[in-house]
C-alpha cells in the first residue's frame, strides 16, 4: 500500500517451547528476503509468556496491546507450557489480541508439496486448500455472567455468539478468497444441531453469496466435513467456519498436507487498522524442546503471509518458493518429523543459501 513504512516494525513473541527455537530460526530467512527485495525489518522481543505467568501473574502486561499497537505486523511462535494451564495461555494473551486488535480472519493454507508425504497416499495430487476461521467470537466468546460452572458442581454454561458483523466478515473475506482461487467455497456448520447460531450463520452465506454469484458453495456439516477433508482432500478450494471448528478443521489440514512442521497461519485484521499477527500452526511442542530439532518451516511460511500482508508480494512469492524448492530436493536436509536426521539451524541454513 502507499501508507507501507520502510523500515517496516515487526513485533516478535517468542513464546514458549520451541517458540523461540523457530523464530530465531526463521528471523535470517526473513531478513534475507528483505534484503534481496530492497527493505530492511526492525525488529523487537517481547518475553511475554508462561514465564511471565509464573513471575509477574499474568503472560502479558496490561498494557499490552497498547505496546504493541504501532507495529506493522507481530510474528509469534507458540505460547503454552506444561505447568500453566491451556485456557490461561489462551485467554491472557492469544485470544486478548486476536480480538484486540480485530483479527477476524484466520487464515490456515493446507498444500502438499512435492517431495512431502502425506498420510492419505491415494490423494496426493493437489491437496491445496485453504481455511478461512472466524477468529474473534463464536464458541471462543465469553459473554459475562451467563457463562460458568455451576458452584455445585454438577452444571456448566458455555455459549457461543454469532453476530451479524461478525459472521458476514468472515464469510464475505472467504467469498474473495474463492473468487481469487477456484471459485469453491466450502460453508462448514453444525446446523442440524445448532439450530440458531449455525442456521444464522447459513442465512448470512446465502446473503453473502448474491454478491458473488459465480462462486460455487458447498455446505457441509462437521461431522461430514471431517470425514471428507480425509476422503477427498483434493475437492476442498476455501473453507470457512467458525471459531473451534475451524480450529478442528485447520489440524487436519495440517496433518494431511505434511504435518505440524509445516502448517502457517496469519491472524489477520484485513483492514489494516491494527497489525495482524502470524504463527505457525503448531504449539509449543514441549516433548521436543531443547533437542534442536524443531522444524522451522512452519514459521517461515509464516512469515511469507506477514510479507504478503504488508504488500511485499515478491518477497512473499521468493520465500515461497524457495520453500517449495528446499522440500522438493530429496538431498536437501529435513528434520525427523519429516522423516529427516537435520536439526533445525541445518535446515535454516540451506534455506538461507536458496535466497543467495
Ligand atoms: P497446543 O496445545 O499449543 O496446540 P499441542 O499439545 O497441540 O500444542 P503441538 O505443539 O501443536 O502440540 O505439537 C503437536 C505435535 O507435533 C507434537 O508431538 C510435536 O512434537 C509436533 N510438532 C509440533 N510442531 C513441530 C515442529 N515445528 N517441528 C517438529 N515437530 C513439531
Ligand atoms: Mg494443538
Amino acid at each position: 500500500g502507499d501508507d507501507r513504512r520502510v523500515p517496516y516494525e515487526v513485533a516478535l513473541l517468542p513464546g514458549d517451547g520451541i517458540g523461540p527455537a523457530v523464530v530465531d530460526a526463521a528471523l535470517p530467512v526473513f531478513e534475507a528476503v528483505a534484503d534481496r527485495h530492497g527493505f530492511t525489518l526492525e525488529t523487537t522481543v517481547f518475553d511475554w509468556g508462561s514465564e511471565r505467568y509464573h513471575s509477574k501473574g499474568t503472560m502479558m502486561p496490561d498494557d499490552g496491546l497498547d505496546q504493541l499497537e504501532g507495529y506493522d505486523a507481530i510474528l509469534l511462535g507458540a505460547v503454552g507450557d506444561p505447568s500453566v494451564p491451556d485456557h490461561v495461555t489462551l485467554n491472557g494473551l492469544l485470544i486478548p489480541i486476536r480480538k484486540g486488535f480485530e483479527q477476524y480472519v484466520c487464515k490456515r493454507p493446507a498444500t502438499l508439496f512435492a517431495g512431502i508425504e502425506s498420510p492419505i497416499q491415494n490423494h496426493t495430487d493437489d491437496i491445496d486448500f485453504v481455511v478461512y476461521r472466524e477468529n474473534t467470537e463464536g464458541e471462543y466468546s465469553d459473554i459475562g455472567g451467563r457463562e460458568h460452572r455451576g458452584t455445585d458442581a454438577e452444571l456448566a454454561v458455555q455459549s457461543a455468539v454469532f453476530t451479524r458483523t461478525g459472521t458476514e466478515r468472515i464469510v464475505r473475506q472467504a467469498f474473495e478468497a474463492a473468487t481469487a482461487r477456484e471459485g469453491k467455497l466450502t460453508s462448514v456448520t453444525k446446523s442440524n444441531a445448532q439450530a440458531h447460531g449455525m442456521v444464522f450463520w447459513d442465512d448470512i452465506v446465502n446473503e453473502v453469496h448474491e454478491e458473488f454469484p459465480e462462486v460455487e458453495v458447498e455446505r457441509l456439516l462437521v461431522d461430514a466435513a471431517s470425514m471428507d477433508l480425509i476422503r477427498r482432500p483434493e475437492a476442498f478450494d476455501v473453507l470457512v467456519a467458525s471459531n473451534l471448528f475451524g480450529d478442528i478443521l485447520t489440524d487436519i489440514g495440517a496433518v494431511v498436507s505434511g504435518g505440524m512442521g509445516l502448517a502457517p497461519s496469519g491472524n489477520i485484521n484485513p483492514t489494516m487498522e491494527y497489525p495482524s499477527m502470524f504463527e505457525p500452526v503448531h504449539g509449543s511442542a514441549p516433548d521436543i524442546v531443547g533437542q534442536e530439532i524443531a522444524n522451522p518451516i512452519a514459521t517461515v511460511r509464516s512469515g511469507a503471509m506477514l510479507f504478503e500482508h504488508l504488500g511485499e508480494s515478491s518477497a512473499a512469492e521468493t520465500l515461497r518458493t524457495v520453500v517449495e524448492n528446499h522440500l522438493a530436493d530429496a538431498a536437501a536436509p529435513r528434520t525427523p518429523d519429516l522423516g529427516g536426521a537435520a536439526s533445525t539451524t541445518d535446515v535454516t541454513e540451506a534455506l538461507e543459501e536458496r535466497i543467495e
